[in-house]
């Protein structure tokens, strides 16, 4: 797997060890061979997570657009920043450059980034492993929402588990590159149920 694309706060959040799991996912995909593509962003957990891959020799790609490069403060020194012109761009150069996602802690920006790509392999339209990096337990509601759906017969249990999830940044890339789709996944939807 050669670039992973992560989404991750723009924000540090308030629990200490956050910054430090960001920092230790980027050295972690470094140190595994791996491209990180990523917002672009220099704050939060945006930044460092890029500080963490390139302090270990990585190659990062940020993808920006051009009306937030001060609004979010574009990381000065990655190996490469593209601006694009929107965010409709900005998640699709992403999701064209990367053979896989993980999510980090963040806000509703990740959360937006993370769920279209998951409905993306949903319906068929990619078939790139998604995983979510549950640390501090930050997504445990998250989670647990998830397998609510499922109980509640509004989500199915083959695209919950879509999401990879794990709690330790070197395991989470582990499964990611380990993960293989099923070649016939498709929309699994009221007509097949
Ligand atoms: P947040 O998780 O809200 O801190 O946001 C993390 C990143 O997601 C920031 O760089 C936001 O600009 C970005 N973001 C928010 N909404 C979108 C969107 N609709 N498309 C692409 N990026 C987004």
């Amino acid at each position: 797997m050669k670039r992973i694309c992560v989404f991750a706060g723009a924000r540090a959040g308030n629990a200490p060890g956050l910054q430090r799991h960001a920092t230790e996912l980027g050295r972690c995909i470094a140190a595994a061979g791996h491209e990180l593509v990523y917002g672009g962003g220099g704050t939060g957990l945006m930044g460092a997570l890029a500080d963490g891959a390139l302090a270990a020799g990585g190659h990062v790609t940020g993808v920006i657009p051009r009306a937030l490069v001060r609004r979010e403060a574009a990381h000065r020194n990655l190996s490469e920043l593209r601006v694009v012109g929107s965010m409709h761009e900005r998640k699709a150069m992403m999701s064209e450059l990367a053979a896989g996602f993980i999510a980090l802690p963040g806000g509703l920006g990740t959360l937006e980034e993370l769920f279209e790509v998951l409905t993306w392999t949903q319906l068929g339209l990619h078939r790139k492993p998604c995983g979510l990096l549950n640390v501090e337990g930050y997504f445990d509601a998250l989670i647990a929402f998830l397998d609510h759906a499922v109980a509640q017969g509004l989500l199915d249990q083959g695209n919950r588990d879509l999401l990879l999830v794990e709690d330790r940044p070197a395991r989470l890339l582990e499964t990611l590159t380990q993960a293989s789709l099923p070649s016939a996944h498709r929309w699994i939807g009221p007509a097949q149920t």
